[in-house]
This record gives C-alpha cells, sequence and structure tokens, in this order.
C-alpha cells in the first residue's frame, strides 16, 4: 500500500473509532487508569505539534520524560513510575492536545504490512460496554462471535482498570456497527 493510501486509511480509522467513542463515557471510578497503566506513542509530527501548542511548563515536562519508542519514528513520554508524566492528580495536562494515540483509546491503530493499519480494541472499563454492544451487533451476524463477545462480557464485567487483553475490530464491519449505535 503506497503512503498516500496508508494515512488515508490511518484517518479513516481514527473517524471510525470517534464515531464509536461518542456513544460511551468513562466511569470516574476508572480514575485514567489507561494513562496510568499504557504508555502512549507519540507520532514525530504530533510530537513538535504539541511542544509548539502546549504551555511551557507541559513542553518542559513532555521533552525531558520523552524518549524513542520502539515503534519506528514516534516517541513515548514515561516518567520514573512508568507512568505518562503528563498526568497530573488523574487529570491530564494537555487534554485538549492530547495525542491522537489518546482520543481513540481503548481502541489502538496499530501498522499492518498488509492492510496499511489495523484496530484492536484493548479491555478497559469502557470497552466492556463497546464489546456487549459489539456482541448484539453480532447477533444477526455470527452466532459464535456473538457467544465468544458475550463469554467476554461475562468474564470482564466488574473489571475496574485496562487491561492487555484485546479483540480484533474487523474494518468491514465498523460502518454497520456505527449504524447499529446510532439507531439505539
Ligand atoms: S482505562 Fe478505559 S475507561 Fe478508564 S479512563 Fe481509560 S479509556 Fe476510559
Ligand atoms: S497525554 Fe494525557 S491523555 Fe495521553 S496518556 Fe498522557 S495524561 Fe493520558
Amino acid at each position: 500500500m503506497d503512503r498516500r493510501r496508508r494515512f488515508e486509511k490511518y484517518d479513516w480509522l481514527i473517524s471510525k473509532t470517534q464515531s464509536i467513542l461518542k456513544h460511551y463515557s468513562c466511569p470516574e471510578s476508572c480514575n485514567a487508569s489507561c494513562c496510568k497503566h499504557h504508555i502512549i506513542d507519540f507520532y514525530r509530527k504530533e510530537y513538535e505539534k504539541t511542544l509548539k501548542n502546549v504551555d511551557k511548563e507541559s513542553a518542559n515536562i513532555l521533552k525531558s520524560n520523552a524518549v524513542k519508542s520502539e515503534l519506528e519514528g514516534c516517541y513515548k513520554a514515561i516518567n520514573a513510575v512508568g507512568q505518562c508524566p503528563l498526568l497530573i492528580n488523574s487529570k491530564c495536562r494537555i487534554y485538549n492536545n492530547r495525542p491522537e494515540a489518546c482520543r481513540t483509546f481503548p481502541f489502538v491503530i496499530f501498522p499492518d504490512m498488509e492492510a496499511g493499519f489495523g484496530l484492536t480494541l484493548l479491555l478497559c472499563p469502557i470497552s466492556v460496554n463497546i464489546i456487549q454492544d459489539y456482541a448484539e451487533w453480532y447477533k444477526s451476524v455470527n452466532s459464535t462471535m456473538y457467544n465468544q463477545l458475550n463469554t467476554v462480557c461475562e468474564q470482564y464485567k466488574n473489571i475496574d482498570k485496562n487491561n492487555d487483553f484485546c479483540i480484533q475490530m474487523k474494518e468491514h464491519n465498523l460502518d454497520s456497527f456505527i449504524e447499529f449505535l446510532e439507531k439505539k
């Protein structure tokens, strides 16, 4: 896949995650567990843009805690206790300028050699609700998936923080799933 189509795919996936996430809200009890347990990658351009757009102190915090990520062309921000250094009292100090990876969480857009990018959903309190709806959407399409996703929801319904378990979101299901959410 050429560069232009890859980036179109990336933007398309971002817009789909936003169309899904607008139907859900994070429970207060979660207390930003993702920012404490999941280290976010900033693409280089996004990292530079963030440094320009945030207040001076946040920019200094970001700069002094940024290291090269394992993902090519990315940085990650990590403090001495392995958390995002931009989280203060369970609030993001750059919320309006937070990177795409934070805006799409618990969805993760990952590079894929053939498809350009793919989409997974990590497990956390909000994603249990998404999986429950996804199972409902599957009910009339594929009963095996319906049963499997319901089992996941049952197993994790009382989860109170994020977890490395993930499910793959098939891109050809996304538009139909969003339509299902709009009608709910
Ligand atoms: S871990 Fe999930 S539910 Fe908790 S704040 Fe992050 S996205 Fe929201
Ligand atoms: S930049 Fe903000 S939203 Fe993203 S991980 Fe850090 S504190 Fe959380």
